[in-house]
């Protein structure tokens, strides 16, 4: 079938919808958008400040890396209106992590993946104003815009790619009727020869296990906005990470409506392992987690730790910065030993339906390759009942996606931070001046200080105690109830699936998702 007399249905509108939508439309196809918000990129990627990454911050992960060098000039060229150049962008190599573990990569394995980039310059650690660290490396990486300037700039791109946008649309059902496929939020319904799911893999989910037994966990994920106060403010924004482990990173988050002289420049901090609330096996459990996330939260738990962090490692950031308000979202990513991070696209063959499994920004350009050769049936590969693109990333990283998480590794798909609370502010370890601080805090705590932390810090190791002669533990603060994660419940998934009349129906409440 020729392109034009094609349509193809695209459901969501973030980074991976919004780009393969354009890109498919200039090819001729018949495009619509479902959006489920009243706006564009109001999921993932209108929320955080993000890195277009050139490859580093992956030192684990060859695929990974391999994959954002191909695609980094690719996505600096597509949207230069939405690339943000720094001033300098600092990978570093920290010393002791937030639970007082050395980097999870060596000085010389760091060393040899930095110098993978041409445009890497190592700086002196007593030089660079930072401590803590054992190098320091500049390399240059921008990040991309968020907020008004990346939606405005999209809706022009759609008007031009003659793309239909549907708004206030949530999908809820799909269902393969000859070879058309219905999309359908209750109400109206729409009639399509291809339809993507592009929802940051959160919504009409397949029902069959995934090739490879890829598993999917999805992750409330925060990031606390601050003012950076330097006046005049440097002219291009900078980005500071240490790595690799659980460990503070400061990003650009330029949500400015217009790129004309700013007067004071945003940041986002996140933590490995302290803006990451847990790892949950369905959307809608992580989604649950992210709304019980109030601004006391944020400042009694979230802020406290993650601040003392990156002060230990740059101390001018608590001088300098001033807190402005915190984002969340919820992220899906697929759990490997070397924390593969790039996109994944495959066809669930019975239901017809395109899935994206989001990675990097700059993945979009592979999905977009992968969606056509899905599309157009070439080079196509099939595993149980899924089909994915012959040489696309699911077939050359099949290798890593299929390499499951050892027990003994500390992966960041299985972090459940705040499950474990005495060990919040275990970094400061690191430091012996704090370390004496901490011994005498543990004092107080026993002599039943006043302070939240002790009481806090008491709390557990008196439920601790209990667990250990197996009676119920008396804690109950209300932070702590919160936190511990609600028991996997019975979701509202009705699938029904039938091989013999090829027949393929599925409804959902939206957000949920079922794990086999
Ligand atoms: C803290 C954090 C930091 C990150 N840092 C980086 C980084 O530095 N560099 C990088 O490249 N990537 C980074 N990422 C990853 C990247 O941001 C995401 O992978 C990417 O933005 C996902 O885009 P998406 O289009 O798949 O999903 P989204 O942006 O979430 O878009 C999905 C859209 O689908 C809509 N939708 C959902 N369900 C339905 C439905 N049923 N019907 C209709 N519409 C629906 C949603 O409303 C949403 O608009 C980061 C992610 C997080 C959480």
């Amino acid at each position: 079938m020729k392109a034009e007399q094609t349509k193809v249905g695209i459901i969501g509108i973030g980074w991976y919808g919004a780009h393969i939508g354009i890109a498919l439309s200039k090819k001729g196809y018949f495009v619509t958008l479902f959006e489920k918000n009243s706006d564009i990129f109001n999921g993932v990627s209108g929320k955080f400040g993000v890195r277009v990454h050139a490859g580093p911050h992956y030192p684990r992960s060859p695929a990974t890396r391999k994959n954002c060098q191909e695609s980094y000039e690719e996505f600096c060229q597509a949207y230069p209106q939405l690339v943000n150049h720094h001033e300098y962008s600092i990978y570093a190599l920290g010393e002791r992590d937030a639970d007082d573990k050395p980097s999870k990569v060596t000085p010389e394995q760091f060393r040899a993946v930095c110098k993978e980039f041409n445009t890497c310059r190592e700086i002196e650690v007593d030089k660079s104003g930072y401590k803590n660290l054992l190098m320091v490396m500049d390399i240059e990486e921008p990040s991309a815009v968020v907020g008004e300037r990346l939606r405005k700039t999209f809706k022009e791109l759609f008007k031009e790619a003659k793309v239909n946008i549907v708004y206030n649309f949530t999908v809820t059902k799909t269902k393969k009727a000859d070879n058309q496929i219905i999309v359908t939020n209750g109400r109206q319904a729409y009639q399509f020869d291809h339809v993507i799911n592009a929802t940051g893999y959160q919504s009409i989910l397949p029902i069959d296990r995934l090739p490879f037994d890829m598993e999917i966990v999805y992750q409330p994920c925060l990031a606390l906005v601050y003012i950076d106060t330097l006046s005049p403010p440097i002219k291009k924004p900078f980005s500071f990470i240490v790595m690799d482990g659980w460990f503070p990173c400061i990003m650009p988050y330029d949500d400015a409506s217009d790129n004309s002289v700013i007067s004071q420049r945003k940041y986002i901090l996140t933590h490995g392992k302290w803006t990451i609330l847990g790892s949950y096996p369905t959307s809608a459990q992580a989604q649950e987690k992210l709304s019980s996330v109030d601004e006391k939260f944020i400042q009694e738990k979230v802020k406290p730790s993650c601040e003392a962090h990156i002060n230990h490692f740059w101390l001018e950031f608590g001088k300098r910065f001033k807190y402005a308000t915190w984002v969340g979202a919820v992220l899906a990513k697929i759990k490997t030993e070397k924390e593969f991070r790039s996109a994944v696209t495959l066809q669930h063959k019975p239901s017809g339906i395109i899935h994206v499994i989001p990675g990097k920004i700059s993945n979009i350009f592979d999905a977009e390759r992968e969606a056509l050769a899905l599309i157009r049936k070439e080079k196509i590969l099939q595993m149980g009942n899924y089909l994915y693109a012959e040489r696309g990333t699911l077939h050359s990283a099949s290798a890593e996606i299929k390499e499951k998480p050892k027990s003994s590794s500390r992966n960041t798909c299985e972090l459940q931070p705040y499950r474990d609370l005495p060990s919040l502010f275990n970094f400061r370890g690191a430091d012996l001046e704090q370390k004496k601080k901490k011994k005498k805090r543990k004092v107080q705590s026993e002599a039943k200080s006043v302070s939240i932390f002790a009481k806090d810090v008491e709390s557990i190791s008196k439920s601790r105690r209990c667990e250990k002669q197996d009676s119920p533990s008396p804690l109950s603060s209300p932070l702590q109830a919160r936190l511990d994660p609600a028991p996997v419940r019975e979701i509202g998934f009705i699938a029904e699936y039938s091989r013999k009349h090829a027949r393929y129906e599925q409804v959902l409440s939206e957000g949920d998702a079922l794990r086999l």
